[in-house]
């Protein structure tokens, strides 16, 4: 899950939400045939680079159904949803906007990584029940399954774990900002401490330390740490917005008569966000009870934007 910004080429539409690929995907795809392909042809495989191809279309159908939980969730709160990507390291469901509470965030992030284990669960359970072609694809299916729903959990963003401690911390402390600052530090922690699975692998192994480990270590690392800076980037830029209040900008002299309407309480990134998603010259403030309370220029919310970020 994700609020950065897609691009790639469309695969294809579904529910009203673009699926785009990724060039880097198709990278990927070959550097796992090549190596998957001589472990099946040293369980015995006829055709291991079929095989292997097999898998990663089941892998990719996995990251997928993933990001489709992700999407589900996000339909349920009414969030909307501009696209899923499908790229290098897995998916990313791209959701306008941040979660209103920290409910919403919890069960759109959580739904994701739930869906790749229960997908591994699944592969593990049928693999006996297969010829043995299938059971071997099963059995590497369930596998990659179940290590992407448990390294997803990894409570750092931009990881879903991430997004599953910002909306626990969230709702204990009451703080949106400081519960992504914290997820956000953690995720760059979790980042530096990839740096050191080559070394793990080769220890566990009994092996010397291996190149293909340390470029796939090294792209997970700089995929955390960016993803990390990001959310900390975002979190400041809302910040800086939140200065902007509607009511504060509220003018006495009443509006049209076709004014949309706008909360007052609105302020910051939410303000900006009703402002763009319905743009009008003016619009009408009005309180909890739907009552008016003033209008609203988009020029005053403009200005005070340009204010806000010089
Ligand atoms: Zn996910």
């Amino acid at each position: 899950m994700s609020t950065r910004l897609p691009g790639g080429l469309r695969l294809g539409r579904v529910a009203g939400v673009d699926v785009l690929v990724r060039p880097s995907l198709l990278v990927m795809a070959v550097v796992l045939v090549v190596l998957f392909a001589p472990q099946f042809e040293l369980v015995g495989y006829s055709s291991p680079v079929l095989a292997a191809l097999v898998l990663v279309v089941v892998l990719y159908v996995s990251v997928f159904l993933h990001e489709c939980a992700h999407l589900a969730a996000a339909r349920l709160y009414r969030m909307p949803v501009s696209s899923i990507t499908l790229h290098l390291l897995g998916g990313e469901t791209v959701i306008e906007g941040e979660s209103r509470t920290p409910a919403q965030e919890l069960w759109t992030s959580v739904v994701g990584p739930l869906t790749s284990l229960a997908l591994g669960g699944l592969s593990l359970v049928a693999a006996p029940h297969t010829p043995p072609a299938v059971e071997g694809i099963l059995l590497a299916s369930a596998y990659v399954n179940l290590v992407v729903g448990v390294v997803n959990l990894v409570p750092g963003l931009p990881l879903d774990g991430g997004h599953v401690l910002r909306a626990v911390l969230w709702g204990l402390l009451r703080d949106q900002s400081l519960a992504t600052v914290v997820a956000a530090r953690c995720g760059q922690v979790f980042a530096v401490a990839a740096l050191s699975l080559p070394f793990v692998l080769a220890r566990t192994r009994g092996t010397s330390v291996q190149l293909f480990d340390v470029a796939l270590a090294a792209l997970i690392a700089w995929f955390l740490w960016s993803g990390a800076v990001q959310s900390l980037r975002a979190t400041r830029w809302a910040e800086a917005l939140d200065v902007i209040v509607a009511r504060e900008l509220a003018l006495a002299e009443p509006a049209p008569d076709d004014a949309p309407p706008l909360p007052a309480d609105l302020r910051g990134v939410a303000l900006l966000r009703s402002v763009a998603m319905n743009p009008a010259p003016v619009y009408v403030l009005v309180d909890d009870g739907g009552r008016p309370v003033g209008s609203l220029r988009a020029s005053d919310v403009d200005a005070a934007y340009r204010r806000a970020t010089d």
